[in-house]
């Protein structure tokens, strides 16, 4: 330990951010931990102890890293997949400190299991960035517009010229006065690809700069929309536009859910479709976002965009051979390489998935991972519809959350 430098960051003479430079990035976290400790008074004897590559985490994942918080990861399954990417059955990774959602998405898991595996498809796959533009008028808004359809070959090659992998797949504009927002939307493969996409779209933004009498307000003008709750992605999706679904036997739902089709049908409808549509929600589902959530951490995704996973619906129904359940993600942004993938214990989750970094061809390994989550959210919607069918709820929660 170097006591000056300890001193130093106490007193504020140097900052946090200013050892990583000169020093390497182990003792740049033993530093900052020490000083941070001093100043606070508390021994971080936990957030000491982490085993992933801290030069690693700290040139792309984290600034001022101090250690690492640990989050208890369970597992739910096996989970039977039948989609075009996975097929099989996994073990779901699972990083929460909520009691009994494990328990909950394992029940799902086995649910689904015994009546065949959850079938999965995606219908959609681009990352969005929507840059604003202020025009001087509605007329020169319309022009912009103009220009966007007939110049849109030459917005594409100026994007993907910035990257190996994404393909800018469109660019939709939407007008409000005289701002303009250009919706750009790509193929990024296997990236969760916001970053991929911002630094596609700033090049292409040079392009209308330069032959249109506008203004450039900020390359992200919540159109995109990143990480807020939209319409927007319901309607037109963002990341994977993912369904899964499954039949569910009577029998089955009696042995393991304790309860019946046409109880689970009532409660969904009432719960979270009329619910839902009643309190004016986004998301027509039970708890999307804690698996959603839970396997995001376990897996390195960036989990701010629970925000967009959590836009689901569920759907249950009355079917001669049993009840018909699936669930629908419109916005489901999700990668295996890049942002949190790489740290070592995310990696780990991702390889347990069979899904960790690049896929052959590229862009395999995220559209599993994406119909892997699609399937694991429908499992636990089956749950918690069958425990709130069955009257369970609480009593699970008493026994396993407290
Ligand atoms: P990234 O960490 O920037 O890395 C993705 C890069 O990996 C791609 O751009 C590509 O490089 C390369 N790559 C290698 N093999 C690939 C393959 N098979 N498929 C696709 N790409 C491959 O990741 P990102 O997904 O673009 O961005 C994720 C990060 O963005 C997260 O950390 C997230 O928290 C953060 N984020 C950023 C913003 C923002 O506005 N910038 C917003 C929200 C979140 P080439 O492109 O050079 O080919």
């Amino acid at each position: 330990m170097n006591n000056e430098l300890l001193e130093k960051l106490k007193a504020g003479r140097v900052h946090l951010h200013e050892i990583g430079d000169a020093q390497n990035a182990s003792v740049a976290v033993e530093h900052r931990r020490a000083a941070i400790s001093e100043l606070t008074g508390v021994g971080f004897r936990h957030i000491s102890h982490f085993s992933f590559d801290a030069e690693d985490a700290a040139k792309r994942n984290i600034e001022n890293m101090i250690g690492a918080v640990h989050v208890p990861l369970g597992v739910a399954g096996p989970l039977r997949v039948n989609g075009d990417y996975a097929s099989g059955d996994y073990y779901i990774p699972l990083a929460t400190t909520e009691g009994a959602l494990v328990a909950s998405a394992d029940r799902g898991c086995s649910v689904i299991t015994a009546c065949g595996g959850a079938n999965v498809r995606i219908f959609r796959d681009e990352m969005t960035r929507a840059p604003v533009f202020k025009t001087k008028d509605v007329a020169g808004a319309k022009r912009l517009t103009e220009w966007v359809k007939e110049n849109f070959q030459r917005l594409k090659e100026r994007a993907e010229e910035t990257t190996r992998f994404g393909k800018l797949l469109s660019v939709e504009p939407f007008v409000a006065g005289r701002s303009v927002y250009l919706r750009f939307a790509y193929d990024t493969a296997d990236a969760m690809g916001m970053n991929m996409v911002t630094i596609a779209t700033d090049a292409a933004v040079d392009l209308v700069l330069s032959e249109n009498d506008v203004e450039l307000v900020a390359l992200s003008g919540n159109m995109c929309t990143d990480k807020k709750p939209a319409a927007m992605n319901i309607i037109m999706g963002r990341g994977k536009t993912v369904s899964a679904d499954v039949i569910l036997g009577e029998e089955i739902i009696q042995e393991k859910l304790h309860t019946t089709p046409e109880r689970m049908a009532e409660v969904n409808y009432r719960k979270n479709l009329l619910g839902s549509a009643r309190a004016g929600s986004l998301g027509f589902n039970a708890h999307a976002a804690n698996i959603a959530a839970a396997m995001f951490i376990a897996c390195g995704q960036d989990a701010a965009h629970v925000v967009e996973a959590s836009n689901a619906m569920t759907t249950m129904e009355l079917t001669e051979e049993g009840l018909y359940c699936s669930v629908t993600l419109p916005s489901l942004a999700v990668g295996t390489v890049g942002g949190g993938t790489r740290i070592g214990t995310q990696q780990e989750c991702l390889a347990m998935l069979g899904a960790a970094g690049a896929g052959n061809p590229p862009g395999t390994n995220a559209k599993k991972l994406g119909e892997i989550i699609a399937a694991a959210i429908l499992a636990g919607e089956i749950s918690l519809i069958g425990a709130l069918a069955a009257r369970h709820l609480a009593k699970a929660h008493a026994a396993l959350g407290r």
